[in-house]
């Protein structure tokens, strides 16, 4: 399946010279989703995952499916403010604008394994924030998968050492 035909591209949004990458046109297509879900699931599938976690909000699209799939819980990665117990913060640098994100103090046990989720991997500011988030409680985070990577912006450079699949490149 070729799934880059499902992503649209919309220029200059949230702002002048990004591109954006619009996944929602892959969403509303259930058998493109489910395949797509499917495929990340194959490429985890060795890593004995307890937990999955996402970020706000698009992590929620890849990471709800992704857990269900494989048995494993969910996590949600939240905006400040947003979760209503005891909270751990992290502030970030977005490829367009700032950022603190927040994760329950409980969400996850000392040694559980950790898979992040998100939609698209940028400057991998969201993603070294979340592996921050979930190193603070104990968490082991056994790799990461996004449907989409920039490979221009080299995320990965950030978040070394841990894997990263995704299911297209630009
Ligand atoms: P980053 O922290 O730079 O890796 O940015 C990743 C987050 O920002 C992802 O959760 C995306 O949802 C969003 N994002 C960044 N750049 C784009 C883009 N060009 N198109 C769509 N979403 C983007």
């Amino acid at each position: 399946m070729n799934y880059k035909d499902y992503i649209r591209i919309i220029p200059d949004f949230p702002q002048p010279g990004i591109k954006f990458k619009d996944i929602t046109t892959l969403t509303n297509n259930g058998p493109v989703y489910a395949s797509a879900i499917e495929a990340i699931r194959q490429a985890v599938s060795d890593k004995q995952i307890d937990l999955v976690a996402g970020p706000e909000a698009r992590g929620f699209i890849i990471g709800a499916p992704l857990a269900i799939s494989l048995g494993a819980g969910f996590v949600p990665i939240r905006k400040s403010g947003k979760l209503p117990g005891e909270v751990v913060e992290a502030s970030y640098d977005l490829e367009y604008g700032k950022d603190k994100l927040a994760i329950h103090k409980d969400a996850i046990k000392p040694g559980q394994r950790v898979l992040i989720a998100d939609d698209l991997l940028a400057t991998g500011g969201t993603i070294a924030t979340t592996i921050n988030l979930i190193r603070q409680l104990g968490g082991e985070v056994v790799g990461s998968a996004f449907l989409i990577e920039l490979g221009y912006l080299d995320g990965r450079s950030k978040i070394d050492g841990i894997d990263v699949f995704s299911l297209m490149t630009y």
